[in-house]
């Protein structure tokens, strides 16, 4: 399950938006589950049964307090009849336990071109609206411990009372937009190299 960080003013409905328009044709099969701050859209072969118990790529999309956090995975279509309950969306909540539920999709080689196809519509679509992997506007600004003033990145030294700032800056991994402590040299969440 790859997960991703998009910050900036950007909610869940802008990307599934772009993703249900964009994989809706073809042989593709898409739904959306959900709206408001947590959505998901599950895309899926034609070929595969409407009726549920089948995996699809499912791309699980929720605000976070700079943006919105996303993650794709493999996870079991829902059923019409599921994705209009609590059921549906308390699974969304926690997709890894529907993980165990993988199958043969996972190792097909067109889902993982699938896969890509996804993150490249969704960072067309986050680009568009402004939003990356680097920190906001609003995060980058950061607080002096000492006076309280709100202080741009970048800046060595508060511009209100002069103290040093420099270890306290908040950085993002340039791959997946994750908030990296200035001491890590490999991202928690991708697991790149960042420095
Ligand atoms: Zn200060
Ligand atoms: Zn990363």
């Amino acid at each position: 399950m790859e997960q991703r960080i998009y910050h900036g003013t950007i909610t869940p409905n802008d990307i599934a938006r772009e993703l249900v328009s964009y994989f809706n044709r073809g042989n593709f099969r898409v739904q959306q589950i959900g709206s408001g701050s947590q959505v998901a859209v599950q895309i899926a072969t034609r070929d595969h049964p409407a009726s549920g118990g089948q995996t699809a790529l499912s791309v699980s999309i929720q605000d976070v307090s700079d943006g919105i956090q996303i993650q794709v995975g493999n996870q079991a279509w829902l059923g019409v009849a599921a994705s209009l309950g609590m059921t549906a969306l308390s699974a969304l909540r926690n997709p890894f336990a529907l993980i165990g539920r993988l199958d043969d999709l996972a190792q097909d080689i067109e889902s993982l071109q699938l896969t890509e196809e996804i993150w490249s519509v969704i960072d067309g679509a986050a680009r568009a609206a402004g939003a990356g992997h680097e920190l906001s506007e609003r995060l980058r600004r950061m607080e002096c411990s000492y006076c309280g003033t709100a202080n741009p990145v970048g800046e060595p030294n508060c511009i209100a009372c002069g103290a040093p700032l420099g270890d306290v800056q908040p950085v993002t991994c340039k791959y997946c937009g994750f908030i990296l402590k200035n001491n890590e040299t490999a991202c928690p969440n991708c697991g790149k190299l960042v420095a």
